[in-house]
C-alpha cells in the first residue's frame, strides 16, 4: 500500500469529477462540499432528510441527493439516480455518529450497552459499506475513481493506547472501535480494488455537533484533509491513513 506524504500533497484536481458526499448538510461534509463546488467539481450533498439536504444544495450550488445510510433501499435509489445522471468519480463517506448522553458525555467502558454500540456500527462502519457497495458498480466505470472513508485519529490502535497522546484519554469505546473497524475497511477495499484510490482520513478534533460544538478547529481546518484526498491523483496513495501532516501510525 502506498502512504507517501509527498505523492499525497501534489495530489490535485486536474479535471472536473463527480462527487457524492454523505451528511453533506452541516459540518465537515457541508465544508468539505463548499470547497469542492469552488474547486470546479459536480458535488451532490448527501441528507437523510430533504429539506436539510436541499437547504445545503441550494447554499453551495450543489445537487442535492436524499441518502440515509443505514437504510438499503435509501442508498439503492441514491445510486440509481447518481447512475442515471451520469455516473460518480469520487464518493466521500463523511456521514457518522456518536452516541452521547447527558452533558455531552460519552459511554465509557462501564456504562456501553450493545445496543449504543450496534448504533454506532450501523452508520459508521454497515452505512459506509453498504454506500460503498452500491456505489462500486458506477465508481469502477470512472477513470479515476476516489474513495475517501472519514475516520478519526481515535481510530488510531496506537496512539489510542499511548499515554502520551490526546486520544489516550478519550473515555469512549463505541465510536473508536468504529471508526478502527472503518481503517481496516478501507485497507482491505484498497487491496480488492488497485485501481481506485481508497484512503481513511482523520480531520482532527473539529467544532460540529457531533462533539457538541466543543472541537478546537474550524471545519475549514477540518475539511482540509478530506478535501486533499477527494482530489488525489491517480497514481497517489492508496489504502492509507492521513491527517493534513501525513501520514498516521494504525
Ligand atoms: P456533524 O456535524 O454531526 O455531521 C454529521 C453528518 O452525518 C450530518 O449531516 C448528519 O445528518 C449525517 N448523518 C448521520 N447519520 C446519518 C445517516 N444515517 N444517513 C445519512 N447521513 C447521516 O459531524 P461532523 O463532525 O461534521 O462529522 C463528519 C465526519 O467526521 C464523521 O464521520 C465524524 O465521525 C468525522 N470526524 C469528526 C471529527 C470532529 O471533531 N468533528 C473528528 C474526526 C472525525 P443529520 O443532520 O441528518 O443528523
Amino acid at each position: 500500500m502506498t502512504t507517501d506524504g509527498d505523492t499525497m500533497t501534489n495530489a490535485s484536481a486536474t479535471t472536473a469529477k463527480t462527487v457524492l458526499i454523505t451528511g453533506a448538510n452541516k459540518g465537515l461534509g457541508f465544508e468539505t462540499a463548499r470547497r469542492l463546488v469552488e474547486a470546479g467539481h459536480t458535488v451532490y450533498v448527501g441528507s437523510r432528510d430533504a429539506e436539510r439536504g436541499l437547504r445545503a444544495a441550494d447554499l453551495l450550488g450543489a445537487r442535492h441527493i436524499l441518502i440515509d445510510i443505514t437504510d438499503d433501499g435509501s442508498v439503492a435509489d441514491a445510486a440509481r439516480t447518481i447512475e442515471a445522471a451520469g455516473g460518480l468519480d469520487v464518493l466521500v463517506n463523511n456521514a457518522g455518529i456518536e452516541v452521547r448522553g447527558p452533558g455531552n458525555s460519552v459511554p465509557g467502558a462501564a456504562e456501553l450497552t450493545a445496543d449504543q454500540i450496534r448504533e454506532v456500527f450501523e452508520t459508521n462502519v454497515f452505512g459506509a459499506v453498504r454506500v460503498t457497495h452500491a456505489f462500486l458498480p458506477l465508481l469502477r466505470r470512472s477513470p479515476a475513481p476516489v474513495v475517501v472513508n472519514v475516520s478519526s485519529g481515535l481510530a488510531s490502535l496506537t496512539l489510542v493506547s499511548d499515554p502520551a497522546t490526546p486520544a489516550h484519554a478519550y473515555p469512549g469505546v463505541a465510536y473508536p472501535a468504529s471508526k478502527t473497524a472503518l481503517n481496516m475497511v478501507t485497507l482491505q477495499y484498497a487491496k480488492a480494488f488497485p485501481a481506485l484510490r481508497i484512503n481513511a482520513v482523520e480531520p482532527g478534533f473539529t467544532k460540529t455537533d457531533l462533539n457538541g460544538n466543543t472541537g478546537v478547529q474550524t471545519v475549514e481546518e477540518g475539511a482540509e484533509i478530506i478535501v486533499r484526498m477527494a482530489q488525489v491523483a491517480p497514481d497517489g496513495p492508496t489504502g492509507g491513513y492521513f491527517d493534513a501532516e501525513g501520514p498516521l501510525p494504525w
